[in-house]
């Protein structure tokens, strides 16, 4: 694997309405969008840093894996997100490597992105996903 850049750094939130101002008027950034991810049962909201996105994470039920690191762990940074090529040969080369995966396949993620994540029990404790921009346009 050869991640191109990071794409985006999750960050888990109680609530997106309350943690945007801390970006727009602390950090000066724009948030440039706001999604609802409903497999994952959470809402984010992007902004850009450069080519990096930081993607805020806001669970929409009780059940959904946010809410859950939240009640665990409390707000704060949740996963860390490259850019790769070829993300099914990625997986499958990571996987020979022992890596254990939590998505064997790629799937939808915000923004149109193939991801898949890997098990943090592999990754040094940092929740990892790997991310691709589909081919078209
Ligand atoms: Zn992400």
């Amino acid at each position: 694997m050869k991640p191109t850049h990071i794409e985006h750094i999750g960050i888990a939130v109680k609530s997106l309405k309350e943690s945007i101002p801390y970006y727009e008027n602390i950090l000066g950034l724009k948030c440039y969008s706001i999604e609802e991810v409903a497999d994952q049962k959470v809402r984010t909201a992007f902004f850009m840093v450069g080519q990096t996105k930081l993607e805020l994470l806001e669970p929409m039920s009780e059940d959904s894996t946010i809410a859950a690191f939240i009640e665990k762990r409390g707000e704060g940074i949740h996963h860390m997100a490259f850019a790769v090529k070829e993300l099914p040969d990625v997986l499958a080369e990571v996987e020979n490597k022992g890596v254990r995966l939590i998505d064997k396949a790629p799937r939808k993620g915000a923004e149109g992105l193939n991801i898949a994540f890997l098990h943090p029990k592999s990754t040094g404790g940092v929740l990892t996903e790997l991310c691709e921009k589909p081919e078209q346009e």
